[in-house]
């Protein structure tokens, strides 16, 4: 299935809730939200009832459209989620987490996850040291993301390493903001997951 191109706000007023795709605009007053809640479409604002499965399907995109990943791999993730220890959900959003745009983003290097996933296929890091293009490698504990020394005199980069100096970072990245280095010093658990997922409804839903 093609990637989405339309408008990102849609999506939101789709899922009924800010899903921040589209960096400080979603935190000012423009946001679709704030100015126009109801659901895209003519039949937008009426209220409609939602079933067990009408749920379980929207917790589902509501995931998938605030990480950015596609219906394939999202099912992918599910099914490397489901094999691991522990609760399948926790793992599901902790595999999320842990993919390198994410990362990124969360590094405070980028406004929204689709700016992370762009500088990452547009060469800009390094996992490890060695050069990498691929948004979706999930990192692990004790990984080590740079940028590549020769994306640091590029204007956009200087710049978004200026703006990430006042961000928050998650507590399982330890991220050097002066050199814009992070490495991963723990997986991330559910309390680091910073929306209020019901990835139960998600599990029941594959689990059909
Ligand atoms: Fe969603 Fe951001 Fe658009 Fe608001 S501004 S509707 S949070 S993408």
């Amino acid at each position: 299935m093609a990637r989405y191109t339309g408008s990102a706000c849609r999506l939101c007023r789709r899922e009924g809730c800010k899903l921040f795709l589209k960096g400080d605009r979603c935190l000012s007053d423009k946001c679709a939200i704030t100015t126009r809640g109801t659901a895209p479409g003519q039949h937008g604002a009426a209220k409609k009832m939602m079933g067990e499965y009408g749920m379980q399907l929207r917790e589902k995109q509501k995931a998938k459209r605030y990480y950015g990943v596609q219906e394939k791999q999202f099912k992918n993730y599910f099914e490397i989620a489901d094999k691991k220890e522990g609760m399948s959900g926790e793992n599901l959003l902790s595999l999320l987490e842990r993919r390198l745009d994410n990362v990124v983003y969360r590094m405070g290097l980028a406004e929204s996850r689709k700016e992370a996933r762009q500088l990452v296929r547009h060469n800009h890091f390094r996992l490890n040291g060695k050069k990498v293009n691929i948004p979706s490698i999930i990192v692990k504990v004790g990984d080590v993301v740079t940028i590549n020394e020769t994306s640091r005199s590029s204007e956009k980069i200087k710049g978004l390493i200026e703006s990430m100096q006042s961000k928050l970072t998650p507590k399982w990245l330890e991220v050097d903001k002066e050199n814009a280095v992070a490495k991963v010093v723990a997986v991330p658990a559910r309390d680091d997951v910073d929306f209020p997922f019901e990835e139960q409804l998600i599990v029941e839903l594959y689990s059909k």
